[in-house]
């Protein structure tokens, strides 16, 4: 069976590449009805942190995926925190010690850094001399005596070493150029690489898929499988993500963090997909998939060599796509966060009210990029205008509120609020009185809504009612809601 995992450090938050990573093993699990698992390596006490840990849990679900074994779920193969299984590094690098395949180090920072300054000056070798490879009893006891804490490092076998990694292809490692590097540190803690194939091989793990940067870590790895006398898991190092520009991807090209991207208003079906596309192709040349679709299709032999690059405008315009076919319902559901952060929805909103916002999403919904202008343009239907000077400056003259008036008074007789008849009677008004319809057109806008954009102006009307539409008619007639900052006030209605 496939047993693949994700094994994030909680050092900071989710990283597009990071979440690419747990995408293709989520996928590569799924398609082959395996098992997806969560690691937390978490060896590096400075830096993880709790918060950090259950944010990556949160932003993986975000994502949409699930697991079938990790710290929050559970399961045959735990813990599944590093943390957690320091009793585990401790019995195999004591086994490794009994066979000779490791040793007690006892060098000191100084005498390391000092041995390889004057290597380097003389051979251009900067790895560990050996020195520790065959102490004495009497040597091992002195340093004891001294109080100096040991390290365990690997002795390194000088083979060579091959991978058929199923990205990259063959690779071929020289022994040679690896020293003998540390497996335990002096205070009892594992390496990341003796962590790493401790829990793969424990977690019996079918396939590591991870990032390229890793790949220089492998002929280290296979080493330690083998002297652990494990079957090798099969390796697949996906391409890097890049930039624009063709530099690692980081903050200077905008957000990098799932968490950024959430906040931003993407819809994590639209992100899933596009994910997927960086540094793997379908046969067909298909760019957007459903979930079920992505799983059938995704192949490991259909990943690049070559490095992918995000590119936000093309994240942007397939999120607008998903945007407009994702049932309103469920923009409703993804933007309630959003509206009520604003204040524009209360915390517990009646159904009635859910509704018409409902409406005015469907109404909307051709327009929107990202869930982030959900509020920007239903915000007028929650919440009464906050007008812009400039704006009414420029469309809320004396001359377009004396106009205002009048229409107040015809709109008082207007039995129904439906767009057809209003617009029937608006448009008869401006016959009636002589009024170029976009002198009534833009000033009524703006006086309902605050704003010169947003769905068409009579289905905006229908949706306030009658009641909402003449209060805010009467409120800017009265001057009530605004001062132009400039003049001290927009000018008498009358
Ligand atoms: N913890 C490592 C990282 O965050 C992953 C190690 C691995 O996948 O083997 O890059």
């Amino acid at each position: 069976m496939v047993r693949v995992r994700f094994a994030p450090s909680p050092t900071g938050y989710l990283h597009v590449g990071n979440a690419r990573t747990a995408l293709f093993n989520y996928l590569f699990a799924r398609k082959h009805n395996g098992c997806f698992l969560l690691r937390i390596e978490d060896t590096d006490r400075e830096r993880s942190a709790v918060e950090y840990e259950k944010a990556l849990l949160e932003d993986l679900h975000w994502l949409g995926l699930d697991w079938d074994e990790g710290p929050d779920v559970g399961g045959n193969y735990g813990p599944y925190r590093q943390s957690e299984r320091v009793h585990l590094y401790r019995q195999l690098s004591e086994k490794l010690l009994q066979e000779g395949l490791a040793y007690r180090c006892y060098c000191t920072k100084e005498e390391l850094q000092e041995r390889k300054e004057k290597a380097l000056a003389e051979k251009g070798n900067a790895g560990y001399d050996g020195r520790c490879r065959n102490l004495t009893r009497t040597q091992i006891a002195a340093y004891e005596k001294e109080g100096r804490k040991p390290v365990v490092r690997f002795l390194v076998p000088s083979e060579t070493i091959e991978v058929n990694d199923l990205i990259r292809g063959h690779v071929v490692f020289e022994g040679e150029t690896i020293s003998d590097f540390v497996i335990v540190k002096s205070d009892g803690l594992p390496t990341f690489h003796f962590a790493v194939v401790v829990d793969d091989l424990l977690m019996q793990i079918t396939h590591v898929i991870r990032g390229e940067d890793h790949l220089s870590n492998t002929p280290k790895h296979i080493l330690l499988f083998r002297a652990l006398k494990a079957p090798l898991p099969q390796f697949a190092h996906m391409s890097m993500t890049l930039g624009p520009d063709r530099t690692r991807l980081s903050k200077r090209h905008g957000a990098t963090s799932i968490r950024a991207f959430k906040e931003a208003g993407y819809l994590p079906e639209a992100f899933f997909n596009y994910l997927a596309l960086l540094g793997w192709a379908s046969t067909e040349g298909q760019e957007i998939f459903t979930r079920e679709e992505l799983i059938r299709e995704f192949s490991l032999k259909r990943c690049s060599k070559t490095a992918a690059v995000f590119d936000h405008q093309k994240l942007l315009w397939m999120n607008g796509l998903y945007m407009r076919k994702t049932p309103p319902a469920r923009l409703l559901e993804l933007s309630l966060p959003l509206l009520q952060a604003q204040g524009l929805l209360p915390a517990q909103p009646e159904t009635k009210l859910l509704a018409r916002c409902e409406r005015l999403i469907a109404l909307e919904q051709e327009k929107f990029k990202t869930l982030s202008d959900i509020p920007e343009r239903i915000g007028f239907f929650l919440k009464p205008p906050v007008y812009d000077p400039e704006l009414v400056e420029k469309y809320l003259t004396p001359a377009a509120r004396q106009i205002l008036s009048e229409l107040a008074t015809v709109l008082e007789n207007q039995p129904e609020f439906q767009p057809a008849l209003l617009e029937n009677t608006v448009r008869s008004f401006c016959q009636e009185k002589n009024y170029r319809p976009a002198l009534v057109f833009h000033p009524l806008r703006v006086a309902i809504s605050g704003m010169t954009k947003g769905p068409g102006l009579f289905e905006m009307m229908a949706l306030l009612g009658k009641e909402e539409t003449l209060r805010r008619l009467g409120s800017v007639l009265r001057n009530e809601t605004f001062r132009t900052g400039k003049d001290g006030g927009a000018g008498p209605a009358a």
